[in-house]
């Protein structure tokens, strides 16, 4: 038998777990992940010394270097060297400096639904509905919810459940994995009334296609492809005034989230142009061009905002107050910039 005796066992040289615990760089990791997380791994790391994976002196060096990597999500900040800014892999837009403090501060208890003046319950992202107001003045209210996506099936579904939404065969989009416009339309229980073609649709297709039955006339910005030659496509001012002549809401589902034109951008259609032009509602996203957190943004008439605010799924497709904070301090920068 070679056995070694228990005082010259070398994992009686392992430092204990409280002597870890208590190194400044471990207490500085506590601080930064969950107490669980740090003694798992302070664990893990004994336990590779106790199987000889690890001389006992080297168990604090180690312990220190695994926890200065460590992260309290597995989501790993990376540099976009892809060229494209606004990558949906990649997390989409980065937020400012501004938009970051706003969620540090929201993280902890916050009066995102009390009246601090009055003390009575408060309205759920008014102050991030005044930015927006004031960012988008041709607004005459607005609601964030979610996402992009829940944006339109709430407007579809308040709008036209049960019934018809009027969309061009060449609107008929697909933006990225999981969202096609078709499957997320019919999911709302509205029915999708195609029409013209795929390279073109006439103002005459879409005022042929409205009746009794249709619940909203829908443009969809093709933001992510183009179809050039032999197109042609309804303008929102013209359609607007078929909507209106027939009354009927028109909702332009304009992606990006430009609230005003920009010089920069001339081919990415904004919020401001669309209302101005005659959309009744326009829904976007808060993470692309807008630059803010996940978020999606309904804008336009009072009434028709109302309703959507006011539709059981509103709860469903509800904006966090994390999101809610970023995207004020995102829309505010955007105003004074
Ligand atoms: C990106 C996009 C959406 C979906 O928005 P999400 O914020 O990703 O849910 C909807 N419509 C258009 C035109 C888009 O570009």
């Amino acid at each position: 038998m070679n056995q070694v005796a228990p005082q010259h066992d070398p994992r009686r040289l392992i430092p204990r777990t409280d002597a870890l615990l208590a190194l400044p760089e471990v207490a500085a990791a506590r601080r930064r992940l969950s107490a669980d997380t740090v003694v798992e791994r302070v664990r893990a790391i004994q336990e590779r010394a106790r199987r000889g994976e690890l001389p006992p002196q080297e168990v604090a060096a180690a312990v220190i270097a695994d926890l200065t990597r460590a992260r309290a999500s597995a989501q790993t900040p990376v540099l976009n060297a892809t060229g494209v800014v606004v990558h949906t892999n990649l997390g989409r837009a980065p937020l400012s400096l501004a938009a970051v403090s706003a969620m540090v501060d929201a993280a902890g208890y916050v009066d995102v639904e009390l009246d601090l003046e009055s003390g009575v319950r408060g309205k759920r992202g008014a102050r991030t509905r005044s930015a927006l107001l004031a960012a988008c003045p041709a607004a005459g209210d607005a609601l964030a919810v979610n996402n992009g996506a829940a944006a339109l099936v709430l407007a579809t579904t308040a709008l036209a459940a049960g019934r018809e939404v009027v969309v061009s065969r060449g609107e008929l989009i697909e933006i990225g994995a999981g969202f096609r416009l078709p499957d997320l339309i019919a999911s709302t229980g509205a029915r999708l009334r195609e029409v013209g073609t795929t390279n073109r649709t006439h103002l005459s297709d879409y005022a042929d296609a409205i009746g009794p039955d249709t619940g909203c006339l829908l443009k969809v910005h093709p933001s992510n492809f183009t179809v050039s030659g032999f197109t042609s496509a309804a303008p929102v001012s013209e359609l607007a005034q078929v909507a209106r002549d027939r009354g009927v809401p028109l909702v332009v589902d304009v992606g990006s989230g430009l609230l005003a034109p920009d010089r920069t951008l001339p081919d990415e259609p904004d919020a401001a142009t669309m209302l101005n032009d005659g959309a009744d509602l326009v829904t976007a996203s808060g993470d692309k061009l807008l630059g803010g957190p996940q978020a999606g943004l309904v804008l336009g008439r009072a009434d028709l905002v109302q309703r959507l605010s006011r539709h059981p799924l509103a709860r469903a497709v509800r904006i966090d107050k994390l999101a809610l904070a970023a995207l004020e301090a995102t829309v505010a920068g955007t105003h004074r910039a």
